[in-house]
């Protein structure tokens, strides 16, 4: 009773504000409808395996021509948005203005879109370069991850896996350059021998990030690595466009 008269308090010296425009909403941390109806969800025919969206899946466990043809270090990756021009807005309020009480939300839906998350053993996050993070002040992935870890009671570690090099922004790079650019970045500092792994990350551009942490953590002995991000780019073309537009894919 005093928690709902104090929210009340607060509600009406800072007034929730829509998560995607100045629109005032009635609960923190959420989209007014029209903005919502607007937002594309990855439902329907995806990769098994990295989660991209397919025209056609004939079978649950479909993989797509990318993952066919070089298999990821990560066993799944899934996203509940799609990363366009009515969604990014999220991103970069989460990572360049630091704005926080969209996280509970964010992590819910992300943990609608989990595979087996009862399986999980650890919860860890894409980290940051010490200096980045300073430069910074937060990594959002941390942010993300503590929450999913709250709503799914599992453990969660923001120091097992250890960014190494501060690796140039990925901007404008190509998906090899990516791949260059962030090989042996990471470390595994603590034991992960047949430990089942959720790894956290804001949005899966190539994946080239996602994946140089994954093989990191299955050549230090992890069994089983799911990939949980708020958005992908569903298509492959539009990941440099997805950077430019989001300024830092630095992870
Ligand atoms: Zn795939």
């Amino acid at each position: 009773m005093k928690f709902a008269f104090f929210n009340t308090i607060i509600d009406l010296i800072w007034p929730p504000i829509s998560l995607l425009s100045d629109n005032r909403v009635k609960i923190n941390g959420t989209i007014e409808i029209e903005k919502w109806q607007n937002l594309t969800f990855n439902y329907g025919p995806k990769c098994h395996c990295c989660g991209v969206k397919l025209n056609d899946a004939p079978n649950p466990e479909t993989i797509c021509g990318q993952c066919l043809a070089e298999p990821p270090f990560f066993d799944s990756a899934r996203a509940p948005l799609s990363y366009d021009d009515n969604s990014k807005q999220l991103i970069l309020q989460l990572k360049h203005a630091g704005r926080r009480d969209g996280v509970k939300t964010f992590a819910t839906m992300m943990r609608d879109c989990a595979i087996n998350p009862e399986l999980v053993d650890v919860i860890i996050p894409v980290p940051i370069h010490k200096k980045r993070l300073f430069d910074r002040g937060f990594n959002q992935s941390v942010w993300l991850g503590q929450e999913l870890a709250k709503i799914l009671n599992k453990d969660f570690d923001a120091f097992i896996l250890k960014r190494t090099k501060n690796t140039p922004s990925q901007n404008g790079l190509s998906q090899i350059g990516r791949k260059n650019n962030v090989k042996s970045a990471f470390f595994v500092q603590k034991p992960v021998t047949g430990k089942s792994i959720l790894l956290i990350d804001d949005v899966f551009t190539t994946g080239a990030t996602i994946n140089a942490c994954s093989k990191a953590l299955k050549r230090a002995g992890a069994k089983r690595i799911d990939v949980l991000t708020l958005m992908r780019v569903n298509s492959h073309t539009n990941s440099n466009e997805a950077d430019m537009t989001i300024g830092i894919i630095n992870e």
